[in-house]
């Protein structure tokens, strides 16, 4: 059975195609600059050379047309027949209290994603593109939205509402939802693999941290709370995304600036704050500022100290809420990848037990128990695999209905 996982961004269209009888990656890709002149397409056959093209993508069905054309090319194609495919998942970011999990896409999942818009203005419209195209494309396959908010919808009211006044939430549906709820679920599974324990009896902190960062709170399996919130702009400090904030401060910048609500949120909250920001305009991408800090620039440490204090100061706070602890999870590029943020992380938890085996530590883009022995608290290295998720419970639901 051959899966293909769609994910439609503003102006790309990301895709991978497995084989679920291995679970292996036939091909996987991007389409860039979707809508422009200047669209092209990169295509990874696996076991065959890379290819990149320009292609005709004006709009989301001609990236995908593009998709197929490389997925069927001759020398860099994978499959002979676009009949190959059974079934299509498509990742969807928002899919406000409507689903708690993934669901064969119908014309009411159309209807109730069109709804939330509002909710994610930047991501669902382009995910909803991606369905439509798909089904204009392949109009008997099957299709499966599989959503980030899902998972989060287990966390309690009090961890998803805000101080605000209830007909807000009742009126609005103004509370928490939460983000990369397919990784903060793949890697707490796989978490409770590598601890040899049940997952419903394993609780886990998940640290999600790539240029949009989220920690979770997972308990027996369930999310409790997590750092993101109604957008994905509230909690960590990110690559140029600010996290938590005085809403005071959007008020004093729009004075101060003389700048609309909009310009404040869009313009400073959501794309020059984070260690961006904090970094005096150095960087937002990890490697910079760590070379950077090791040469001595003082605002490149100022972001590294403050990114990693707000991931301490959750990590404190999920322990507490949890009440109890298995172990903290790093998965992201940066939680992969980045040994010193992990060992600037820890290093402040060892009132927790926590005990970091430095050599460990030193592992990139692979699983690992990065902990001694004695440590009373695990800490794992996970790489994240949203692509799988998507299309294992694309195989799952298709096979059920
Ligand atoms: P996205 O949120 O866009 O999916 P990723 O999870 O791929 O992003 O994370 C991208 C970030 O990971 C980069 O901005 C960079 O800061 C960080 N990163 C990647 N590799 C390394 C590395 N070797 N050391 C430190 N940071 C890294």
């Amino acid at each position: 059975m051959k899966i293909l996982v769609v994910n439609c961004g503003s102006s790309s269209v990301k895709y991978q195609l497995f084989d679920m009888t291995d679970e292996s990656v036939l091909a996987k890709g991007i389409v860039e600059r979707v809508g422009s002149d200047e669209a092209f397409i990169k295509h990874q056959p696996t076991g065959k050379a890379k290819m990149q093209t320009k292609v005709e993508a004006r709009n989301h069905e001609e990236a995908l047309k593009a998709v197929f054309d490389s997925l069927l090319d001759p020398d860099h194609g994978v499959i002979k027949d676009i009949g190959e495919i059974s079934a299509v998942g498509h990742r969807v970011v928002h899919a406000g209290e409507k689903f708690s999990g993934s669901v064969p896409i119908t014309r009411e999942v159309v209807d109730a994603l069109i709804e939330c818009q509002d909710l994610a203005p930047l991501h669902n419209p382009p995910n909803i593109m991606g369905i439509r195209a798909c089904q204009s494309l392949m109009p008997d396959v099957p299709m499966v939205g599989v959503f980030d908010t899902a998972f989060h919808q287990t966390m309690p009211k009090e961890a998803y509402l805000y101080g605000l006044p209830y007909e807000l939430y009742e009126r609005h549906k103004i509370r928490r939802y939460g983000f990369h709820g397919t990784s903060h679920r793949y890697v707490s599974a796989r978490a409770a693999e590598m601890l040899k324990k049940p997952y419903d009896q394993t609780s886990v902190i998940t640290c999600h941290l790539g240029n949009g960062s989220s920690i979770a709170a997972i308990k027996h399996g369930k999310s409790i709370d997590t750092t993101m919130g109604l957008t994905p702009l509230e909690g960590l400090v990110m690559g140029t995304r600010v996290g938590d904030l005085d809403p005071g401060i959007v008020l004093v910048l729009c004075e101060k600036l003389g700048l609309s609500v909009q310009e404040v949120v869009n313009g400073y909250l959501n794309k020059k704050s984070g260690v961006f920001g904090l970094s005096n305009y150095l960087s937002n991408d990890f490697r910079d500022l760590e070379e950077a800090a090791a040469k001595g620039n003082e605002f490149a440490k100022l972001a590294l100290d403050v990114f990693a204090y707000r991931i301490v100061k959750y990590i404190g706070a999920y322990a507490v809420a949890m009440g109890e602890l298995d172990a903290i999870v790093f998965t992201g590029g940066i939680g992969e990848n980045s040994f010193e943020m992990r060992k600037r992380v820890c290093d402040r938890l060892t009132f927790l037990g926590i005990k970091i085996d430095d050599a460990a530590n030193m592992i990139k883009g692979k699983e690992m128990d990065l902990t001694t022995p004695e440590s009373r608290i695990r800490v794992l290295a996970i790489p994240t695999n949203e692509e799988l998720v998507i299309a294992r419970d694309t195989k799952e639901i298709v096979a059920r209905s």
